[in-house]
């Protein structure tokens, strides 16, 4: 921590970001200026917590080492993670697709670095990413969705991810949209994740016509005219309208954030979204859609704001905000498509 602090009295902290998801880990070292100025990835490991956390907590000291070499040691870690988060306790409780089992991630994180760690959501990481550089910079109010293999979301006021009393703020994908649907990995029922997510609508076709095709060929018959595959694109639209126009009446926004596999579909979601959410409005105005911008490095961003937060360094973030994007964040350096 001594280090830590003769960093921060320099002015230019260097901080550990690491973004834990169901495929792959990513992390970055990131400068001042939001240079990510050395990037790690690895695969996430399935097959145990011991396994899991020792990848993430093996990258977070790897890139501790790397900073220490360029010598400008880091001063916080913030870890950005899948799954149901304890923040306040900086807990990973358990996850559909990890293999937390009441992790105390901080915890682990501080053991082995010495260095103060932050833990937060992901899809709250990802918002907050887009907030402060990409779709979501010029708005106050907005709300940020990711559909991949789950739906994440998440609702940002004045800049910041809401947590709410559980932590659970904005969490769109486990309202009920079908009481009579098919079970939801969170415990309920006929959610928007069980109609609107990538896995449901490859699931649903396979279930329906025996054949298991990946998400994007679904989308692709459904393009050239496959009675069922369009029948369950329109069905996830409306459901995500659904929960959408909820959200928009409650938090009153004029933007909504798309992310993920299935924003990637381009005017096959945002048209007919656009049209189901006016359709289903009436009081308030329907708010514009936007792709996200940053692409995978939203949720290490996000989670390098995090870091800052938990050093004091909010100054820095604010002027992250003034900067004119940094040619860096045109590419993303995770690539967008794994
Ligand atoms: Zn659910």
């Amino acid at each position: 921590l001594a280090d830590a602090l003769a960093v921060l009295e320099g002015g230019l902290p260097m901080v550990i970001a690491i973004d834990v998801g169901g495929t792959s880990i990513k992390g970055a070292l990131v400068a001042a200026g939001a240079e990510m100025v050395a990037v790690r990835r690895a695969a996430t490991p399935h097959d145990g917590e011991h396994q899991l956390v020792t990848s993430v907590v093996g990258m977070a000291t790897d890139l501790a080492a790397e900073a220490a070499r360029r010598g400008t040691p880091a001063s916080a870690i913030g870890v950005a993670a899948a799954g149901i988060i304890d923040e306040a306790a900086g807990v990973a409780v358990r996850g559909a697709n990890l293999r937390w089992r009441d992790t105390a991630l901080t915890r682990r994180m501080e053991d082995a670095t010495g260095l103060p760690a932050t833990l937060v959501q992901d899809a709250r990481a990802a918002a907050r990413g887009e907030a402060i550089f990409g779709a979501g910079r010029n708005a106050d109010t907005f709300l940020s969705v990711i559909l991949g293999t789950g739906v994440g979301s998440a609702v940002v006021i004045d800049g910041r991810p809401v947590r709410g009393s559980h932590g659970l703020a904005g969490e769109i994908g486990h309202l009920q949209v079908d009481p009579g649907g098919l079970p939801c990995g969170c415990g309920g029922r006929g959610c928007v994740e069980t109609v609107a997510s990538a896995a449901a609508i490859s699931r649903r076709y396979a279930a329906a016509s025996g054949e298991h095709l990946a998400t994007e060929l679904v989308l692709a018959r459904a393009t050239a005219g496959d009675r069922l595959a369009a029948t369950l694109w329109s069905e996830a639209v409306a459901a995500l309208a659904a929960a959408l126009a909820a959200a928009v009446a409650v938090v009153d926004c004029d933007l909504v954030v798309l992310a993920g596999g299935l924003a990637r579909a381009g005017d096959l979601l945002f048209e007919p979204l656009a049209l189901e959410l006016a359709g289903r409005l009436s009081l308030v105005a329907p708010p514009r859609l936007a792709a996200a911008a940053l692409g995978r490095a939203a949720g290490v961003l996000g989670a390098a704001a995090s870091a800052l937060d938990e050093v004091g360094r909010g100054d820095l973030i604010r002027s992250w905000r003034e900067m004119p994007i940094a040619s860096l964040l045109l590419t993303d350096p995770f690539g967008s498509r794994s």
